[in-house]
Protein backbone atom coordinates (compact mmCIF):
# COMPACT_ATOMS: atom_id res chain seq x y z
CA UNK A 1 0.00 0.00 0.00
CA UNK A 2 1.23 3.56 -1.01
CA UNK A 3 0.23 6.27 1.67
CA UNK A 4 0.27 9.54 0.32
CA UNK A 5 -0.10 11.99 3.49
CA UNK A 6 -3.11 10.82 5.13
CA UNK A 7 -4.83 9.65 1.90
CA UNK A 8 -4.28 6.14 1.23
CA UNK A 9 -3.82 4.73 -2.33
CA UNK A 10 -4.96 1.06 -3.53
CA UNK A 11 -5.82 -1.19 -0.06
CA UNK A 12 -6.90 0.70 2.72
CA UNK A 13 -6.31 -1.18 5.88
CA UNK A 14 -8.83 0.79 7.65
CA UNK A 15 -11.83 -1.61 8.39
CA UNK A 16 -15.34 -1.62 6.45
CA UNK A 17 -17.16 0.48 9.52
CA UNK A 18 -15.32 2.44 9.88
CA UNK A 19 -15.77 3.38 5.69
CA UNK A 20 -19.61 3.76 6.22
CA UNK A 21 -19.40 5.65 9.37
CA UNK A 22 -16.67 8.49 7.18
CA UNK A 23 -18.92 8.19 4.47
CA UNK A 24 -22.20 8.63 6.83
CA UNK A 25 -20.46 11.57 8.36
CA UNK A 26 -18.92 13.69 4.93
CA UNK A 27 -21.43 12.51 2.09
CA UNK A 28 -24.13 14.14 0.75
CA UNK A 29 -26.54 10.39 1.52
CA UNK A 30 -27.63 10.11 -2.58
CA UNK A 31 -26.70 6.74 -2.87
CA UNK A 32 -28.16 3.46 -1.56
CA UNK A 33 -25.19 1.19 -1.42
CA UNK A 34 -24.42 -2.01 -0.94
CA UNK A 35 -22.32 -2.78 2.20
CA UNK A 36 -19.30 -3.80 0.13
CA UNK A 37 -15.82 -1.88 -0.29
CA UNK A 38 -14.15 -2.99 -3.45
CA UNK A 39 -10.37 -2.12 -2.49
CA UNK A 40 -9.14 -3.73 -5.73
CA UNK A 41 -9.51 -5.27 -9.42
CA UNK A 42 -8.01 -7.22 -12.03
CA UNK A 43 -9.61 -8.40 -15.20
CA UNK A 44 -13.23 -9.41 -14.68
CA UNK A 45 -12.10 -9.98 -10.54
CA UNK A 46 -12.50 -7.40 -7.42
CA UNK A 47 -11.23 -7.89 -4.10
CA UNK A 48 -13.02 -6.23 -0.88
CA UNK A 49 -11.81 -4.47 2.24
CA UNK A 50 -11.53 -7.97 4.00
CA UNK A 51 -9.88 -9.62 1.13
CA UNK A 52 -12.84 -11.68 -0.39
CA UNK A 53 -12.82 -12.40 -3.82
CA UNK A 54 -15.63 -11.57 -6.38
CA UNK A 55 -16.38 -12.00 -9.85
CA UNK A 56 -17.73 -8.88 -11.60
CA UNK A 57 -20.16 -9.05 -14.06
CA UNK A 58 -20.94 -5.22 -13.93
CA UNK A 59 -17.88 -4.11 -14.42
CA UNK A 60 -18.74 -0.53 -12.83
CA UNK A 61 -22.35 -0.88 -14.77
CA UNK A 62 -19.93 -1.21 -18.12
CA UNK A 63 -17.49 1.19 -17.43
CA UNK A 64 -14.60 -1.24 -17.02
CA UNK A 65 -15.25 -2.93 -20.55
CA UNK A 66 -11.21 -4.02 -20.97
CA UNK A 67 -11.22 -5.73 -17.29
CA UNK A 68 -10.24 -4.03 -14.01
CA UNK A 69 -6.78 -2.01 -14.19
CA UNK A 70 -6.35 -3.49 -17.94
CA UNK A 71 -2.39 -3.34 -18.35
CA UNK A 72 -2.72 -1.24 -21.42
CA UNK A 73 -4.35 1.37 -20.19
CA UNK A 74 -2.60 1.45 -16.41
CA UNK A 75 0.54 1.88 -18.56
CA UNK A 76 -0.69 4.70 -20.55
CA UNK A 77 -2.08 6.61 -17.81
CA UNK A 78 1.20 6.34 -15.70
CA UNK A 79 3.40 7.74 -18.39
CA UNK A 80 1.15 10.36 -19.27
CA UNK A 81 0.48 11.36 -15.38
CA UNK A 82 4.79 11.62 -15.29
CA UNK A 83 4.58 14.05 -17.85
CA UNK A 84 1.68 16.20 -18.00
CA UNK A 85 -1.48 15.54 -16.06
CA UNK A 86 -3.31 19.10 -17.62
CA UNK A 87 -3.07 22.36 -19.34
CA UNK A 88 -5.81 23.52 -21.05
CA UNK A 89 -8.15 23.74 -24.15
CA UNK A 90 -6.59 27.04 -24.93
CA UNK A 91 -3.22 24.94 -26.54
CA UNK A 92 -3.16 22.26 -28.36
CA UNK A 93 -3.20 18.83 -26.54
CA UNK A 94 -1.58 16.24 -28.55
CA UNK A 95 -3.19 13.05 -27.23
CA UNK A 96 -6.49 15.07 -27.59
CA UNK A 97 -5.43 15.53 -31.72
CA UNK A 98 -4.50 11.70 -31.70
CA UNK A 99 -8.01 10.62 -29.71
CA UNK A 100 -10.19 12.73 -32.15
CA UNK A 101 -8.58 11.47 -35.22
CA UNK A 102 -9.02 8.03 -34.02
CA UNK A 103 -12.70 8.52 -33.51
CA UNK A 104 -13.29 10.46 -37.01
CA UNK A 105 -11.52 7.14 -38.58
CA UNK A 106 -13.46 4.45 -36.53
CA UNK A 107 -17.06 6.38 -37.15
CA UNK A 108 -16.41 7.58 -40.36
CA UNK A 109 -16.17 11.12 -40.34
CA UNK A 110 -17.25 12.67 -37.37
CA UNK A 111 -15.98 15.68 -35.19
CA UNK A 112 -15.70 15.32 -31.31
CA UNK A 113 -16.19 17.08 -28.31
CA UNK A 114 -14.83 15.74 -25.22
CA UNK A 115 -15.98 16.20 -22.09
CA UNK A 116 -15.89 14.06 -18.35
CA UNK A 117 -19.44 12.23 -17.97
CA UNK A 118 -22.46 10.53 -20.09
CA UNK A 119 -24.49 13.75 -18.73
CA UNK A 120 -21.86 16.24 -20.21
CA UNK A 121 -21.80 14.68 -23.63
CA UNK A 122 -25.74 14.88 -23.50
CA UNK A 123 -25.70 18.25 -22.91
CA UNK A 124 -23.39 18.68 -25.25
CA UNK A 125 -25.42 16.90 -28.01
CA UNK A 126 -28.39 18.70 -26.68
CA UNK A 127 -26.81 21.98 -27.15
CA UNK A 128 -25.36 21.18 -30.67
CA UNK A 129 -28.87 19.77 -32.05
CA UNK A 130 -30.54 23.26 -30.58
CA UNK A 131 -27.84 25.56 -32.35
CA UNK A 132 -28.54 23.56 -35.59
CA UNK A 133 -32.12 23.81 -34.91
CA UNK A 134 -32.00 27.62 -34.63
CA UNK A 135 -30.01 28.02 -37.91
CA UNK A 136 -32.55 26.01 -39.32
CA UNK A 137 -35.58 27.03 -39.23
CA UNK A 138 -35.91 28.45 -35.34
CA UNK A 139 -36.41 24.46 -34.73
CA UNK A 140 -35.62 24.12 -30.69
CA UNK A 141 -37.80 20.73 -29.67
CA UNK A 142 -36.50 17.52 -28.80
CA UNK A 143 -38.32 14.03 -28.42
CA UNK A 144 -36.90 11.45 -26.34
CA UNK A 145 -38.31 8.28 -25.16
CA UNK A 146 -40.41 7.18 -22.19
CA UNK A 147 -38.00 5.04 -19.61
CA UNK A 148 -34.92 6.42 -21.29
CA UNK A 149 -32.07 7.79 -19.61
CA UNK A 150 -29.61 10.17 -20.24
CA UNK A 151 -28.17 11.56 -17.37
CA UNK A 152 -28.17 14.40 -14.26
CA UNK A 153 -28.39 17.36 -15.13
CA UNK A 154 -30.94 19.84 -15.76
CA UNK A 155 -31.00 19.46 -19.50
CA UNK A 156 -30.58 15.63 -19.56
CA UNK A 157 -33.14 15.01 -17.06
CA UNK A 158 -35.50 16.74 -19.04
CA UNK A 159 -34.52 14.46 -21.57
CA UNK A 160 -35.11 11.42 -19.16
CA UNK A 161 -38.34 9.64 -19.74
CA UNK A 162 -38.26 8.50 -16.28
CA UNK A 163 -40.21 10.50 -13.48
CA UNK A 164 -38.29 9.04 -10.92
CA UNK A 165 -35.06 10.65 -12.15
CA UNK A 166 -37.49 13.88 -12.58
CA UNK A 167 -39.68 14.31 -9.83
CA UNK A 168 -38.37 17.29 -7.56
CA UNK A 169 -36.41 19.53 -9.79
CA UNK A 170 -39.32 21.24 -11.94
CA UNK A 171 -39.71 23.46 -13.71
CA UNK A 172 -37.77 21.70 -16.01
CA UNK A 173 -36.00 22.98 -19.54
CA UNK A 174 -39.04 23.24 -21.87
CA UNK A 175 -39.66 21.78 -25.36
CA UNK A 176 -38.95 18.16 -24.72
CA UNK A 177 -41.98 15.38 -25.52
CA UNK A 178 -41.41 11.87 -24.35
CA UNK A 179 -43.00 9.03 -26.46
CA UNK A 180 -43.19 5.33 -25.87
CA UNK A 181 -39.81 3.49 -27.49
CA UNK A 182 -40.60 0.86 -30.57
CA UNK A 183 -43.23 3.54 -31.76
CA UNK A 184 -42.19 4.62 -34.77
CA UNK A 185 -46.20 5.83 -35.22
CA UNK A 186 -45.61 8.08 -31.60
CA UNK A 187 -42.65 9.91 -33.53
CA UNK A 188 -44.69 10.77 -36.26
CA UNK A 189 -47.58 12.27 -34.38
CA UNK A 190 -45.10 14.51 -32.33
CA UNK A 191 -42.69 15.83 -34.86
CA UNK A 192 -43.64 19.46 -35.26
CA UNK A 193 -42.08 22.29 -37.56
CA UNK A 194 -40.45 23.37 -34.28
CA UNK A 195 -38.45 19.88 -33.54
CA UNK A 196 -34.95 20.03 -33.67
CA UNK A 197 -34.13 16.50 -33.07
CA UNK A 198 -35.10 12.80 -31.93
CA UNK A 199 -32.78 11.13 -29.27
CA UNK A 200 -32.37 7.54 -28.33
CA UNK A 201 -30.67 5.07 -26.19
CA UNK A 202 -30.11 1.76 -28.85
CA UNK A 203 -31.27 -0.10 -25.73
CA UNK A 204 -32.63 0.69 -22.73
CA UNK A 205 -29.86 0.09 -20.78
CA UNK A 206 -31.20 1.85 -17.41
CA UNK A 207 -34.52 -0.08 -17.79
CA UNK A 208 -35.69 -2.92 -18.62
CA UNK A 209 -33.01 -3.39 -21.11
CA UNK A 210 -35.18 -3.28 -24.08
CA UNK A 211 -33.38 -2.81 -27.46
CA UNK A 212 -34.63 -1.23 -30.81
CA UNK A 213 -36.80 -3.61 -32.47
CA UNK A 214 -36.18 -4.58 -35.95
CA UNK A 215 -36.37 -1.61 -38.34
CA UNK A 216 -37.15 0.94 -35.37
CA UNK A 217 -34.39 2.78 -36.15
CA UNK A 218 -34.32 2.61 -39.73
CA UNK A 219 -37.86 4.12 -39.44
CA UNK A 220 -37.15 6.89 -36.95
CA UNK A 221 -33.94 8.07 -39.38
CA UNK A 222 -36.59 7.98 -43.05
CA UNK A 223 -38.88 9.79 -40.66
CA UNK A 224 -36.04 12.84 -40.24
CA UNK A 225 -34.82 13.16 -42.99
CA UNK A 226 -38.22 13.78 -44.60
CA UNK A 227 -38.73 16.22 -41.88
CA UNK A 228 -35.50 18.08 -41.28
CA UNK A 229 -35.42 16.55 -38.09
CA UNK A 230 -31.38 15.57 -36.48
CA UNK A 231 -31.06 12.17 -35.19
CA UNK A 232 -29.12 11.75 -31.84
CA UNK A 233 -28.33 8.66 -30.20
CA UNK A 234 -27.29 8.13 -26.67
CA UNK A 235 -24.48 5.81 -26.88
CA UNK A 236 -23.07 6.20 -23.40
CA UNK A 237 -24.03 2.88 -22.20
CA UNK A 238 -24.23 1.00 -25.36
CA UNK A 239 -20.95 2.31 -27.47
CA UNK A 240 -17.29 1.12 -27.42
CA UNK A 241 -17.51 -2.54 -28.85
CA UNK A 242 -20.50 -3.51 -25.55
CA UNK A 243 -22.85 -4.20 -28.63
CA UNK A 244 -20.17 -6.41 -30.55
CA UNK A 245 -19.76 -3.35 -33.32
CA UNK A 246 -17.46 -0.48 -31.85
CA UNK A 247 -20.84 1.94 -31.51
CA UNK A 248 -23.95 0.23 -31.88
CA UNK A 249 -25.58 2.22 -34.75
CA UNK A 250 -23.35 0.56 -36.77
CA UNK A 251 -24.92 -2.74 -35.60
CA UNK A 252 -28.10 -1.51 -37.41
CA UNK A 253 -26.35 0.40 -40.04
CA UNK A 254 -28.48 3.69 -39.26
CA UNK A 255 -26.68 6.93 -39.30
CA UNK A 256 -27.13 9.66 -36.29
CA UNK A 257 -26.21 13.24 -37.00
CA UNK A 258 -24.84 13.66 -33.56
CA UNK A 259 -23.97 10.55 -30.98
CA UNK A 260 -22.78 10.12 -27.43
CA UNK A 261 -20.05 8.09 -25.87
CA UNK A 262 -18.73 7.93 -22.37
CA UNK A 263 -18.29 4.75 -19.89
CA UNK A 264 -16.25 2.45 -21.45
CA UNK A 265 -14.44 4.70 -23.36
CA UNK A 266 -12.05 5.37 -20.78
CA UNK A 267 -12.09 1.96 -18.85
CA UNK A 268 -12.56 4.08 -15.65
CA UNK A 269 -10.75 7.09 -16.61
CA UNK A 270 -13.29 9.52 -16.94
CA UNK A 271 -13.84 10.65 -20.41
CA UNK A 272 -16.47 11.09 -22.69
CA UNK A 273 -18.16 12.18 -26.30
CA UNK A 274 -20.45 14.08 -28.23
CA UNK A 275 -19.74 13.19 -32.11
CA UNK A 276 -21.72 15.03 -35.16
CA UNK A 277 -21.33 14.64 -38.43
CA UNK A 278 -19.40 17.79 -40.00
CA UNK A 279 -22.22 19.53 -41.28
CA UNK A 280 -23.91 19.38 -37.75
CA UNK A 281 -20.73 20.06 -35.85
CA UNK A 282 -20.13 22.87 -38.05
CA UNK A 283 -23.18 24.78 -35.78
CA UNK A 284 -20.51 25.20 -33.14
CA UNK A 285 -18.62 28.13 -33.68
CA UNK A 286 -15.77 28.99 -30.93
CA UNK A 287 -16.91 29.75 -27.75
CA UNK A 288 -20.10 28.15 -28.01
CA UNK A 289 -19.38 25.29 -25.81
CA UNK A 290 -16.52 24.05 -23.52
CA UNK A 291 -14.71 22.70 -20.46
CA UNK A 292 -12.12 22.85 -18.38
CA UNK A 293 -11.52 19.12 -18.57
CA UNK A 294 -12.77 17.85 -21.49
CA UNK A 295 -9.74 16.28 -23.50
CA UNK A 296 -7.36 16.27 -20.56
CA UNK A 297 -4.08 14.57 -21.34
CA UNK A 298 -4.28 11.61 -18.91
CA UNK A 299 -8.40 11.35 -19.96
CA UNK A 300 -6.78 10.80 -23.58
CA UNK A 301 -4.22 8.79 -22.97
CA UNK A 302 -6.91 6.02 -21.13
CA UNK A 303 -9.30 6.16 -23.91
CA UNK A 304 -6.43 6.03 -26.83
CA UNK A 305 -5.41 2.46 -24.98
CA UNK A 306 -9.00 1.51 -25.15
CA UNK A 307 -9.56 2.44 -28.55
CA UNK A 308 -6.27 0.49 -29.26
CA UNK A 309 -6.57 -2.72 -27.33
CA UNK A 310 -10.19 -3.11 -28.64
CA UNK A 311 -8.47 -3.35 -32.45
CA UNK A 312 -4.71 -5.17 -30.86
CA UNK A 313 -6.94 -7.81 -28.83
CA UNK A 314 -10.26 -8.46 -31.09
CA UNK A 315 -12.34 -7.16 -28.87
CA UNK A 316 -15.50 -7.07 -30.99
CA UNK A 317 -14.88 -10.75 -32.48
CA UNK A 318 -14.89 -11.68 -28.59
CA UNK A 319 -17.86 -9.77 -27.55
CA UNK A 320 -19.57 -11.52 -30.76
CA UNK A 321 -18.89 -14.94 -29.54
CA UNK A 322 -19.18 -14.52 -26.08
CA UNK A 323 -22.96 -12.33 -26.28
CA UNK A 324 -24.29 -15.20 -28.50
CA UNK A 325 -22.80 -18.09 -26.06
CA UNK A 326 -24.37 -16.46 -23.37
CA UNK A 327 -27.65 -15.37 -24.75
CA UNK A 328 -28.04 -19.16 -25.46
CA UNK A 329 -26.81 -20.27 -22.15
CA UNK A 330 -29.57 -17.66 -20.79
CA UNK A 331 -32.28 -18.98 -22.85
CA UNK A 332 -31.63 -22.50 -21.78
CA UNK A 333 -31.66 -20.74 -17.77
CA UNK A 334 -34.94 -19.82 -18.58
CA UNK A 335 -36.19 -23.30 -19.30
CA UNK A 336 -35.58 -24.24 -16.24
CA UNK A 337 -36.98 -21.12 -13.88
CA UNK A 338 -39.79 -20.30 -13.85
CA UNK A 339 -39.03 -17.04 -12.18
CA UNK A 340 -37.11 -16.02 -15.53
CA UNK A 341 -39.87 -14.19 -17.97
CA UNK A 342 -37.62 -13.23 -20.40
CA UNK A 343 -33.62 -12.83 -21.79
CA UNK A 344 -33.17 -9.78 -22.90
CA UNK A 345 -29.57 -9.22 -24.77
CA UNK A 346 -27.42 -7.59 -28.05
CA UNK A 347 -23.80 -8.60 -27.59
CA UNK A 348 -22.70 -8.31 -24.22
CA UNK A 349 -25.82 -5.73 -23.19
CA UNK A 350 -27.79 -8.08 -21.10
CA UNK A 351 -31.01 -9.10 -18.70
CA UNK A 352 -32.79 -10.78 -17.25
CA UNK A 353 -36.92 -10.25 -16.82
CA UNK A 354 -38.12 -11.98 -13.76
CA UNK A 355 -41.93 -12.47 -13.72
CA UNK A 356 -41.55 -11.12 -10.09
CA UNK A 357 -40.25 -8.05 -8.13
CA UNK A 358 -37.29 -9.85 -6.92
CA UNK A 359 -34.82 -8.30 -8.85
CA UNK A 360 -33.44 -7.08 -5.77
CA UNK A 361 -32.93 -9.67 -3.47
CA UNK A 362 -31.19 -12.16 -6.32
CA UNK A 363 -28.66 -9.29 -6.64
CA UNK A 364 -28.31 -8.87 -3.03
CA UNK A 365 -27.80 -12.99 -2.80
CA UNK A 366 -25.28 -12.92 -5.07
CA UNK A 367 -23.44 -10.50 -3.72
CA UNK A 368 -23.11 -12.29 -0.51
CA UNK A 369 -21.89 -15.19 -2.40
CA UNK A 370 -19.08 -13.31 -4.32
CA UNK A 371 -20.98 -12.31 -7.61
CA UNK A 372 -21.24 -8.83 -8.73
CA UNK A 373 -24.61 -7.65 -10.86
CA UNK A 374 -27.12 -5.22 -10.19
CA UNK A 375 -30.89 -4.54 -10.69
CA UNK A 376 -32.58 -1.71 -12.92
CA UNK A 377 -35.94 -2.07 -12.10
CA UNK A 378 -37.62 -4.93 -9.61
CA UNK A 379 -38.06 -7.58 -12.00
CA UNK A 380 -35.00 -6.41 -14.37
CA UNK A 381 -31.25 -7.80 -13.36
CA UNK A 382 -28.77 -6.54 -15.30
CA UNK A 383 -25.38 -8.46 -16.62
CA UNK A 384 -22.14 -6.20 -18.10
CA UNK A 385 -19.52 -8.81 -18.04
CA UNK A 386 -16.09 -7.51 -19.04
CA UNK A 387 -16.01 -7.40 -22.83
CA UNK A 388 -12.97 -9.79 -22.97
CA UNK A 389 -14.69 -12.25 -20.36
CA UNK A 390 -12.99 -15.72 -20.50
CA UNK A 391 -14.88 -19.07 -21.48
CA UNK A 392 -14.45 -20.09 -17.48
CA UNK A 393 -15.45 -16.58 -16.22
CA UNK A 394 -18.75 -17.24 -18.32
CA UNK A 395 -19.46 -20.79 -17.28
CA UNK A 396 -19.30 -19.64 -13.34
CA UNK A 397 -21.14 -16.78 -13.98
CA UNK A 398 -23.38 -18.41 -14.96
CA UNK A 399 -23.63 -21.44 -12.18
CA UNK A 400 -23.32 -18.61 -9.88
CA UNK A 401 -25.89 -16.47 -11.44
CA UNK A 402 -28.31 -19.52 -10.95
CA UNK A 403 -27.75 -20.30 -7.72
CA UNK A 404 -28.49 -16.60 -6.62
CA UNK A 405 -31.98 -17.42 -8.92
CA UNK A 406 -32.37 -20.78 -6.86
CA UNK A 407 -31.85 -19.63 -3.31
CA UNK A 408 -34.02 -16.26 -4.27
CA UNK A 409 -36.96 -18.48 -5.60
CA UNK A 410 -36.66 -21.71 -2.51
CA UNK A 411 -36.11 -18.28 0.14
CA UNK A 412 -39.59 -16.88 -0.95
CA UNK A 413 -41.27 -20.59 -1.45
CA UNK A 414 -40.45 -20.56 2.53
CA UNK A 415 -41.59 -17.61 3.28
CA UNK A 416 -45.03 -18.47 1.80
CA UNK A 417 -45.44 -21.95 3.16
CA UNK A 418 -44.47 -20.51 6.92
CA UNK A 419 -46.69 -17.17 6.12
N1 LIG B 1 -26.98 8.03 -20.79
C1 LIG B 1 -27.00 6.71 -20.56
C2 LIG B 1 -27.62 5.81 -21.59
C3 LIG B 1 -26.46 6.17 -19.39
O1 LIG B 1 -26.49 4.87 -19.17
C4 LIG B 1 -25.88 7.08 -18.45
C5 LIG B 1 -25.29 6.57 -17.15
N2 LIG B 1 -25.84 5.46 -16.62
C6 LIG B 1 -25.88 8.45 -18.74
C7 LIG B 1 -26.42 8.89 -19.91
C8 LIG B 1 -25.28 9.44 -17.78
O2 LIG B 1 -23.92 9.26 -17.69
P1 LIG B 1 -23.10 9.85 -16.43
O3 LIG B 1 -23.60 9.12 -15.23
O4 LIG B 1 -21.67 9.55 -16.77
O5 LIG B 1 -23.38 11.31 -16.40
Amino acid sequence: MTVVGTASVGTDDRTFEETVERDRTGAIQLFKRYPVAFVRGSGSRLWDSAGKEYLDFLMGIGVCGLGHCHPRVVAAVQMQVETLMHVTNLFYIPSQATLVEMLHERSGGYLTYLSNSGSEANECALKLAKKYGQMHGGRWQIITALNSFHGRTIGTISATGQEKVRKGFGPLLPGFTHVPYNDLHAIRQAITPETAAVMLEVVHAESSNIIAAPGYLEGVRRLCDEQGVLLIFDEVQTGIARSGSLFAWQLYGVRPDIFTLAKALGNGVPVSACLGLPEVASAFQPGDHGGTYGGNPVACAAAIAVLETIDDEKVLDSVRASGKFFLDRLHAMTERHPLIKEVRGVGLILALELNRPVAKDVVADALAHGFVINATTETTIRLRPALNVQPEEIDRGLEMLEEAIVRTEDGKRRMKDEG
